[in-house]
């Protein structure tokens, strides 16, 4: 094995694809996968690679900083794609410091854990910084976000990310920590947790649950198929210029309400049922506080400079991805019980 390279929350929902494709693309690479498997974190999303060779699970917690350190000192790693995050904004809300312990607090002690096992022999090395469009805060109807765009969040989660971000330029800056930083949009696609609107409504439409929709559902997101995030991380990773920021965008733009329309009318035809009869689950929910009304990300740059665009149109994505949950119920089933439908249940305020 020629590179160690440390994966954070590998067992999430994009971190699972992003160590699928490191483990059957790099032979070469020994992929180190750390996550504290909190309630977003399933190694069942791993199974098809967790006996490669090149790869091994960690499971720890990147709040620890002492932790993190004697990793880093043991395991000598040569980059750092960092994706362990809290990740709903709903949750940011009801308990924001949870969100700046992990995705600031964390992200710090990773850089602080790479600047001193690196000192100031940077050569081939990297720490990757996974984060959101959603650090630049809301467009009207025109526009898009760039890399030049200025932080502006407005929900406990993005201002955590917009935090998290700044820190990493700031250790570039300051300690010569070679970073990159990308700023991606909604992805959608198999193993997501099914908080997130595409699974939660595959799985409440085939169980003919309502379907909570915040507001007039007018909220207008940019989606990308998770399988080209993860692809767009690889070209960043290996092509990527130390200290430049990349925006990954599906330039694919959807109003709630029209997303979960296609969903309801594909999922009729899948399940067999009258056309229809899915969209009458559509339920009116009370809006999110500080909902953004529109993300849109201008993925121009990382197609110019580096060659990357989505791989898969939308449509053949969602069918892809309603099939995926439609086969896999095991795997449903298994993370919709317990816990989750406590939380669940105080989540939507029916209207
Ligand atoms: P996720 O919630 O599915 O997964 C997060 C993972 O991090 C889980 O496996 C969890 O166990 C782990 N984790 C949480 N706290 C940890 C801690 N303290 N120590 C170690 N591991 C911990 O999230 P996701 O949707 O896969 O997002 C991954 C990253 O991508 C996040 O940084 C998120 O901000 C960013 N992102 C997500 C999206 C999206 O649409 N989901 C879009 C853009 C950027």
């Amino acid at each position: 094995m020629n590179k160690t390279i440390l994966i954070t929350g590998g067992a999430g929902f994009i971190g699972s694809h992003v160590v699928r494709l490191f483990v059957n693309n790099y032979p070469d690479y020994k992929i180190v996968n750390l996550d504290k498997l909190t309630y977003a974190g399933n190694l069942n999303n791993l199974k098809d690679i967790e006996d490669q060779p090149n790869y091994e699970f960690v499971k720890g917690d990147i709040v620890d900083s002492e932790f993190i350190q004697q990793l880093f000192e043991e395991r000598q790693f040569d980059g750092v794609i960092h994706l362990a995050a809290e990740s709903h904004v709903d949750r940011s809300i009801s308990n924001p410091t949870e969100f700046v312990f992990t995705n600031v607090i964390g992200t710090v002690n990773l850089l602080n854990a790479a600047k001193h096992i690196w000192k100031d022999n940077f050569e081939g090395k990297r720490f990757y910084h996974i984060s959101t469009d959603e650090v630049y805060g809301s467009l009207g109807e025109e526009g898009m976000f760039t890399e030049k765009t200025a932080y502006d969040p407005h929900s406990p989660y993005s201002a955590s990310k917009a935090s998290s971000d700044h820190f990493v330029r700031a250790y570039n800056d300051t300690f010569g920590v070679p970073a990159v930083i990308s700023n991606c949009s909604n992805n959608y696609g198999s193993f997501q947790f099914p908080e997130k609107l595409i699974p939660l409504f595959i799985h409440n439409i085939k169980n003919n649950k309502p379907l909570p929709v915040y507001g007039k559902g007018e909220n207008i997101r940019d989606w990308l198929w998770v399988v080209d995030h993860a692809r767009a991380i690889d070209v960043i990773y290996h092509k990527g210029v130390t200290g430049e920021t990349y925006n990954i965008g599906g330039f694919n733009e959807w109003t709630n309400i029209d997303l979960i329309r296609v969903m309801c009318r594909k999922m009729d035809e899948k399940l067999g049922r009258p056309e229809g009869e899915s969209e009458k689950l559509i339920t009116y929910v009370k809006d999110r506080a500080g909902h953004d009304l529109r993300y849109a990300i201008d993925a121009t740059k990382i197609k110019n400079e580096l060659g990357w665009e989505p791989s898969l149109q939308f449509e053949e994505g969602i069918e892809l991805t309603i099939d995926w949950y439609l086969e896999n119920t095991a795997w449903l089933e298994n993370v919709t019980s317990g816990d989750y439908q406590k939380y669940y249940e105080q989540q939507y305020e029916i209207r």
